[in-house]
């Protein structure tokens, strides 16, 4: 390449332009990630007087007698107190209180931080996408501060009636259903009118699970953490800072996660250092991945096999 090229690094990877997998995908769960509690806590709560410990305590309460499923119960629960109360509280409404939800050290400057790192580190050739996926609501995350930073958000949804009240759930995420967005992600199906499951090629996926970091606190990421993990990719537990990390630790220890930190997205915390690690190793990755890919492509597909 010519003398235009920044880096040797640069140059090598300038010849391999057409390879195609060289996204890497950010997977974040939300509550107890990003952000030290749980969204409702911050928004609809407080709207309708309700005290988070007592309702999360209900919630395990029923859930247990019922049977039921946890995130089914929550967002039951919730629609019965919005539906019952004074308030008007609709999609936009959960939306513009969105605003209110806080986040862990570091957090609002991290997505920028990130992307300049992939584009100075790759000179462009790696791309990088963050994506949530939570059981909180969709309604709320779209109106957080940093949503313009993900490339998708996936999360439970309420049903609004004509009135504009959370009558039934429209979608569900559990922290088994997580994993079939980890899915969407890696085979680019990110409309959810499209069927993922599919059969399609590895070769067609456009964002390979070793392209993927899963980074969350443990309540519901037990299986994201583990099919990113067993496909190739890297996952990472969070722990609020001051309080016990006692769960990240099981999950180490499970096998679950590379490593755990304190949630401090701040410049040169642990847990950038370790972020940066894997990064930089997946660059190696794809760059000799682009390489074989175009080896191949004059082998199989080229000049070398035409006579
Ligand atoms: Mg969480």
């Amino acid at each position: 390449m010519g003398p235009t090229s920044s880096s040797a690094m640069t140059a090598g990877l300038r010849r391999f332009k057409e390879y195609p997998h060289r996204t890497i995908a950010i997977v974040y769960d939300f509550d107890g990630t990003l952000s030290p509690q749980s969204m409702q806590d911050y928004t609809v709560f407080p709207e309708l007087g309700i005290t988070p410990s007592e309702f999360w305590r209900e919630v395990k309460a029923v859930t247990t007698s019922n049977q039921a499923t946890e995130v089914l119960t929550y967002m039951r629960l919730m629609a019965e107190r919005i539906i019952q109360g004074d308030l008007k509280i609709d999609r936009e409404r959960l939306k513009s209180l969105g605003a209110k939800v806080p986040y862990f050290p570091g957090v609002e400057t991290w997505f920028d931080r990130v992307d300049n790192f992939v584009k100075d580190e790759t000179a462009g050739y790696v791309k990088v996408r963050h994506y949530i996926v939570s059981s909180g609501l969709r309604e709320i995350l779209e109106g957080v501060s940093i949503a313009s930073k993900f490339h998708a958000i996936f999360a439970s949804q309420y049903h609004f009636d004509c009135f504009g009240r959370p009558t039934f759930v429209d979608r569900v995420i559990t922290d088994v259903s997580k994993t079939q967005y980890l899915f969407r992600i890696n085979k680019g199906v990110e409309d959810l009118s499209k069927q993922v499951n599919d059969h399609m090629p590895e070769s067609d996926r456009p964002i390979p699970f070793s392209n993927m970091i899963y980074i969350g606190d443990g309540d519901t990421d037990v299986p994201s953490m583990a099919v990113t993990r067993k496909n190739g990719g890297h996952a990472f537990a969070v722990y609020s800072p001051g309080e016990s990390s006692a769960k990240c630790e099981t999950l180490f220890k499970a096998g679950r996660v590379d490593a755990f930190f304190e949630a401090n997205y701040s410049k040169n915390t642990r847990l950038e250092i370790f972020f940066k690690g894997a990064l930089k190793k997946m660059f190696g990755d794809i760059r000799y991945r682009a390489m074989m890919y175009t080896f191949e492509e004059e082998v199989v597909g080229g000049k070398a096999l035409e006579a």
